[in-house]
């Protein structure tokens, strides 16, 4: 990367987000650590030097949650499931599509992707079965 490109720690969450449209990536610092934005400096090590690596291409349901109650832009998609899913050296947390909330199964092999859910703007992060 030269001088002048701004460094990757200043991108932002939500810019983080729609960049997992493209396949998203994380902030890996020298000893292998993974973090995600806005995070300037790792959180294991406290290394400052962090170099975006693509995210892998799916991950594994490592928890998750059944929504039966949900904010008024979500109303709609009651039951859903928000997840965190491991993706190598990083924990993503996003709502679960394309399967039944009674379907969603530990270790289960998503992919990532990310939606502007209700149009404000907002990108969401979403996982599909791979
Ligand atoms: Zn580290």
């Amino acid at each position: 990367m030269s001088g002048d490109a701004a460094p990757p720690t200043d991108t932002g969450y939500d810019e983080w987000v729609a960049s997992l449209g493209d396949g998203g990536y994380y902030l890996a610092c020298p000893d292998g650590h993974g973090s995600l934005p806005p995070r300037r400096v790792c959180p294991e090590c406290g290394s400052d030097d962090l170099t975006e690596r693509d995210l892998p291409e799916t991950g594994a349901v490592e928890t998750f949650t059944e929504q039966h109650v949900a904010a008024p832009a979500f109303a709609d998609d009651v039951p859903y499931v928000t997840a965190v899913v491991e993706f190598g050296p990083v924990r993503l947390t996003g709502v679960v599509r394309g399967v039944d909330a009674a379907d969603v199964e530990i270790g289960q092999r998503v992919t990532v992707d990310a939606t502007d859910h209700d149009g404000s703007g907002r990108a969401l992060v979403v996982f599909r079965p791979a």
